[in-house]
């Protein structure tokens, strides 16, 4: 799944090299791969580590690939970021950590699917269709169209056979869903909440906004923004 042994902890999130963190040795499991335990230096959590490849003995090994470890890192998805966005982004990061690439990149398309609805288009429509209508109607940017149909792309290739998606492609596709919704939703929460501070006569402060459409924690559960 992986070719890097620097992930990111499933339970931190601060990245850290499995390899140089062992806390164990190595143990044939089938066909030529082997697990260890690694050990997070920052919260000193444990992950099992499988490699392929592997021809050390002992504690440190040599030659070898990372494939899989678990727990597997899911990305953490921006709090401010309300439903269904959160939820559907959410699974598409579920979907990237477990492996399931074409899933994730359908998953994405959901999230694009859910922001052109949001933006007037008719839920009934496919996908391409709703971009267009925004676009038509001026209802969305042009940096924006073209990444949100970049995402499309990637998610048709997922969902519709046999077009597959590798894990580097879905990984991409995750991350630009995400600066999608960093454009499209938090930057205007940023924006709204600088305005209203400054209406008000006060100073910007480093508070962070609310997701917009609620006022209480957790705020995803309203799906109006
Ligand atoms: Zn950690």
């Amino acid at each position: 799944m992986s070719s890097t042994s620097t992930v990111k902890c499933p339970w931190c999130h601060e990245t850290f090299n499995l390899l140089n963190n062992l806390r164990s040795k190595f143990q044939a499991v089938e066909n030529g791969r082997f697990a260890a335990l690694a050990q997070c230096p920052g919260c000193m959590q444990c992950v099992v580590v499988y490699v392929e490849g592997y021809v050390g003995i002992g504690d440190q090994p040599k030659h070898c690939a990372v494939t899989q470890w678990y727990p597997s890192t899911i990305p953490k998805i921006d709090e401010r970021i309300p439903d269904p966005f959160h939820s559907e982004l959410a699974e598409a990061a579920t979907c990237l950590a477990m492996g399931a690439a074409n899933a994730c990149a359908a998953m994405c398309r959901r999230v694009i699917s859910w922001l052109a609805i949001n933006r007037g288009a008719d839920p009934e429509w496919t996908t391409g269709r709703q971009l267009n209508y925004l676009r038509e109607k001026g209802l969305i940017e042009d940096k924006l169209y073209r990444a949100a149909t970049a995402v499309k792309a990637f998610g048709d290739q997922g969902a519709h056979p046999p077009a597959t998606v590798t894990m580097e492609e879905a990984e991409q596709v995750f991350s630009i869903t995400e600066s999608i919704l960093d454009y499209a939703i938090i930057l205007d929460q940023k924006l709204q909440a600088a305005t209203r501070q400054k209406q008000e006569g006060q100073e910007p402060s480093t508070q962070k906004p609310q997701a917009i459409g609620s006022g209480t924690n957790p705020p995803r559960k309203d799906s109006v923004i």
